[in-house]
């Protein structure tokens, strides 16, 4: 068998990998051996449906040393007004740019495409078979934790009976104009953007069924834009998001006090939502989402038949033969994985610093490895956060960041090098400001005053 000797054995060329690998380049002088079941850089990007965007401004997304699109403000369609969002193809473009310019550019990296990491330090050719062993100077570097799952790769859940049209959003602009009714099936972004997407392309909202086991909590868009022309929806939202962490006394109180604020956004603002992913919307695609009428709220779906769906509570609802279904149920990333140290080791395994901002949180440990001595400084500049599934969960990544962020703010330079990363949306925000214009220094006032108090009330909260 063939060896190859190197610094590090990366797992994984997605965004985390990527971000890792980038800001190792620039930090340390180490060589890299890069390896990744798909055939090119990107990871779930190179299978996403068409017509997927970043819910996030390209602008603090993938590397830190690679800029994403060209900060262009959006001036038609549901993110007018806002920071560019990356098509899939954008994404899968731009990461193969920085495979191909900057770290195979650099004589320090060598990728291996269509290979699957077998055992410590061995990999394998997906094509021939092959395997090759890793001698490995320093540590092998896992960058598969969130076991990204999307609808083109997941295996469907529920049983679909001969005849009926289930597709996923792939498939769906293919095989749209064949049908006059679209039943989607799923209630998170993807089920969200398929909505979007069908709507935005004239078709009849009463033409349209979803198919909803859980509402959703989602993140106003308007508060996460990275430029000090937002500053005051952007500081000024972290502000009155310390406010309703401060001063809540339930995580229903939370979430309301949240939407008050502007921070969160909800489709049907009679029911209470079970289920917060950080997915990030726009209020004009919330305006398109609630022409849809026909919701289906009888929980998971076991089996579609030509005239009925079967839930998996044994409810049934009648159905158009003539229906095209979506399946919009994969999970995105594994929200309920079991955190572990980051540092063990000979081992790295790359999980959420700052949730949701997995490249920052990438990047972010690649700066720790690189400057940092002992293990247990790394781990102690680096505690895992929690991707939060639901309401309650939110205090417990809120309370992560911050505990994060204050133990980085103790660290002059990784404080300052922090400050100036393109991943971290606020730092350059309230760099750029002028803080002594009265309004910016009063929700300047707002984040200090409020800081420690949403801290302490949220620990309070999680405690009961
Ligand atoms: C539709 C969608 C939209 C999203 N939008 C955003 C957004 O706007 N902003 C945001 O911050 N996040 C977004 N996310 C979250 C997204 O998951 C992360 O941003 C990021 O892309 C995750 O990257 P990753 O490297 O962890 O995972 P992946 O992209 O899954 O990459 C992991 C790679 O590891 C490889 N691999 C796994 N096991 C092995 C092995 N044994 N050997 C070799 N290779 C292996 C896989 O082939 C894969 O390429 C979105 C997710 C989805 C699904």
């Amino acid at each position: 068998m063939k060896t190859l000797e190197t610094d590090y054995l990366v797992i994984g060329s997605g965004a985390v990998g990527m971000a890792f690998v980038d800001v190792m380049l620039d930090e340390t002088d180490a060589d890299f051996v890069i390896v990744d079941r798909h055939h090119m850089p990107g990871g779930h990007w190179n299978d996403a449906y068409p017509f997927v965007r970043l819910h996030q401004p390209s602008a603090f997304y993938g590397v830190s040393s690679m800029q994403l699109g060209s900060d262009r403000i959006d001036e038609w369609g549901s993110n007018k007004g806002f920071f560019e969002l990356a098509s899939g193809a954008e994404v899968v473009a731009y990461f193969e740019r920085v495979m191909r310019e900057r770290f195979l550019g650099s004589g320090r990296v060598r990728y291996f495409p269509l290979c699957e990491v077998v055992g410590e330090g061995r990999f394998r050719s997906l094509l021939s078979g092959k395997e090759i062993g890793v001698d490995i100077a320093k540590r092998t570097v896992d960058g598969t934790f969130f076991n990204t799952s999307v609808p083109s790769t997941h295996k469907r859940k529920f049983a679909v009976a001969e005849g009926v049209a289930c597709v996923t959003p792939n498939e769906l602009p293919r095989q749209v104009t064949a049908h006059r009714r679209f039943t989607i099936v799923g209630a998170g972004k993807t089920a969200m953007d398929a909505c979007v997407w069908l709507l935005d392309n004239s078709a009849d909202p009463d033409a349209i069924n979803w198919i909803v086991p859980r509402d959703s909590w989602l993140l106003n868009r308007a508060q996460t834009q990275p430029s000090v022309k937002f500053f005051n929806e952007a500081i000024g939202g972290f502000a009155g998001q310390l406010e309703a962490c401060a001063n809540a006394s339930s995580v229903e109180d939370l979430f309301d006090r949240l939407e008050a604020s502007g921070a969160m956004l909800r489709i049907d603002e009679t029911r209470r939502p079970s289920m917060f992913h950080y997915a990030t919307i726009s209020t004009g695609e919330i305006a398109q989402l609630r022409r849809i009428k026909n919701i289906l709220r009888q929980g998971r779906v076991e089996r579609i038949d030509p005239d009925s769906i079967v839930f998996k509570n044994g409810e049934t609802a009648p159905a158009d033969p003539s229906t095209l279904y979506v399946d919009c149920t994969a999970t995105a990333v594994e929200f309920a994985a079991e955190r572990q140290p980051i540092f063990n080791g000979t081992r790295i395994t790359l999980q959420s610093l700052r949730s949701p901002l997995l490249p920052l949180s990438a990047a972010i440990a690649a700066y720790v490895e690189a400057h940092y001595e002992s293990e247990e400084e790394k781990n102690r500049l680096c505690k895992p956060v929690i991707l939060a599934d639901t309401p309650a969960e939110f205090m417990q990544s809120f309370v992560g960041n911050m505990a994060n962020q204050y133990a980085w703010l103790q660290e002059p330079a990784l404080n300052a090098w922090l400050t100036e990363n393109r991943l971290d949306p606020f730092g350059k925000v309230v760099r750029a400001a002028d803080l002594s214009e009265p309004v910016k220094a009063q929700i300047m006032k707002r984040v200090q005053d409020n800081m420690m108090p949403a801290v302490g009330n949220l620990q309070k909260l999680m405690a009961a």
